[in-house]
């Protein structure tokens, strides 16, 4: 089995995939539940109910804020108690709507059943107006409105659908799970987006340390009658495989520029989970409701590790309840993985579209030596995957120079956290970094404003 990989950088931590054998699980609906109105990348969307409203699973919620938004409906039936900010992940504060949950009623022409539909349907304009209406968004992270990204400008051409199934990111197993329960939707969902972008070619990609994966999906692909249109494509172990543009350049050869999309070079990548979103709205009519979501840590016995189905908009507190609590000796909640993930600073946070994971790191994971002076020793730019100079950037961050970190792109960087993983004097670059090119990003966005006007 040849195995493809992207041309530089990267690291090789243990993936401690703890939960890969557990079956997902559908979790209980709680008392109440909060929808955040920006859950997804671009403007957050505006609510159109009101409190004292009785809404029903399944319905719209919220409108789209902007051209780059996405439509929000509610995960439960219930009554509408508050439409008010609350504290998300990071503390900050967010537009939610509260609603108290009152049985489980859906709105009408959802199929929830697990028939297969696979008729795919002509009418791209439609199938893209579906997609948008049920509040698509990737899954992979990014969360950037599905309708949006399966619409290339004019004058560029989709030649590849990568679907994402690498799930790079230690501890992660939600994708691992759908695509080895749910691989013919996921299919279905690809070959959807494939006819969308004009009947491109089509690669799925999986990292070889998930072989179950792999087989299924190839063998999905023969019962789909499937093999003319897409294949599996296997993955060296190597993080971040699963990054957007490492991925372009495993799969296709192809480097996206400095500033430039994906669709610059003829690709479109649309992870796993997105897949299965886009068949569940398209062929079953059901909006993006529902996710999974992995519950995991070195801490937790093999008996507590979890993959979940929730409702977005479920408490994390609720969840972690629901889990057994904390287990002894986890020091630290992450939401997401431990190269990306943030930290949960506010447990009572509602799950989002994007949740993919808890993971409760303990003291040997986030045991962090001071940090030294850097020796020069070149190792995080061997890692950068993005070929930035993570040493520059930092000591650039330090004195708050602009101009030369957007010179060296440190806009660029895609927060892999391969630098730190790297650093044997323990610098926080990742930390620095990151804030430095949320600065640049906002003096590039203002000047391209100001040149519109
Ligand atoms: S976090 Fe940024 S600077 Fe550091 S390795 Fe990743 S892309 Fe490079
Ligand atoms: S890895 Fe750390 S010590 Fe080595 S050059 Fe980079 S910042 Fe300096």
């Amino acid at each position: 089995m040849s195995k493809i990989t992207f041309s530089r950088g990267g690291v090789h931590p243990h993936d401690n995939k703890l939960a890969r054998e557990c079956r997902i699980e559908v979790l209980p609906l709680p008392p109440v539940m909060y929808v955040s109105m920006a859950q997804h990348l671009g403007a957050p969307a505006k609510p159109i109910v009101a409190p004292g409203d009785f809404v029903k699973a399944g319905q719209v919620i919220a409108e789209p804020g902007g051209f780059i938004s996405a439509f929000v409906h509610s995960p439960v039936s219930g009554t509408v108690k508050s439409v008010a900010p609350r504290k998300d992940l990071a503390g900050n504060p967010v537009m939610h709507v509260e609603i108290a949950v009152e049985g489980d009623v859906w709105m009408d022409g959802i199929d929830l059943s697990d028939t297969l539909v696979t008729a795919l349907p002509e009418d791209r304009d439609a199938v893209l107006a579906k997609i948008k209406e049920c509040g698509i968004v990737g899954l992979g992270g990014a969360t950037f409105p599905t309708h949006v990204k399966l619409a290339p400008p004019p004058g560029k051409t989709a030649e590849c659908l990568i679907i994402n199934g690498t799930e790079c990111e230690p501890f992660l197993t939600s994708d691992y799970r759908i695509m080895v329960e749910r691989p013919r939707e996921i299919l279905v969902g690809a070959a959807i987006m494939q006819n969308v972008l004009g009947g491109c070619r089509c690669v799925i990609g999986i990292e070889e340390n998930k072989p179950e994966a792999i087989a299924i999906m190839k063998k999905a692909i023969k019962e789909l009658g499937y093999e003319k249109r897409m294949k599996v494509a296997v993955l060296k172990k190597r993080y971040p495989q699963g990054g957007e543009k490492q991925l372009i350049d495993a799969v296709m050869r192809r480097q996206v520029r400095s500033g430039g999309l994906p669709i610059d070079v003829g690709a479109v990548v649309q992870n796993a989970g997105t897949a299965l979103a886009v068949y569940e709205a398209v062929q079953k009519n059901k909006p993006l409701v529902t996710n999974v979501l992995t519950v995991t840590g070195k801490s937790l016995p093999e008996s507590r590790q979890h993959n979940y189905l929730f409702r977005i908009g479920m408490p994390l507190s609720y969840i972690i309840e629901q889990a057994g609590g904390a287990p002894e000796g986890a020091v630290k909640l992450v939401s997401g993985g431990p190269m990306m993930g943030k930290a949960v600073s506010n447990p009572d946070a509602a799950t989002v579209k994007g949740s993919s994971s808890l993971l409760y790191l303990d003291a040997a994971d986030t045991m962090r030596k001071s940090a030294s002076s850097c020796i020069r020793c070149g190792r995080c730019a061997d890692a950068c995957p993005m070929g930035l100079e993570p040493f520059l950037l930092n000591r650039l961050a330090k004195v708050s120079d602009m101009d030369g970190l957007e010179a060296n792109a440190v806009q660029d960087c895609i927060e892999c956290g391969c630098c730190l993983y790297s650093c044997p004097a323990n610098i926080p670059l990742l930390d620095n970094i990151r804030v430095a090119k949320g600065q640049v990003l906002g003096i590039i966005r203002a000047r391209a404003a100001a040149k519109k006007q």
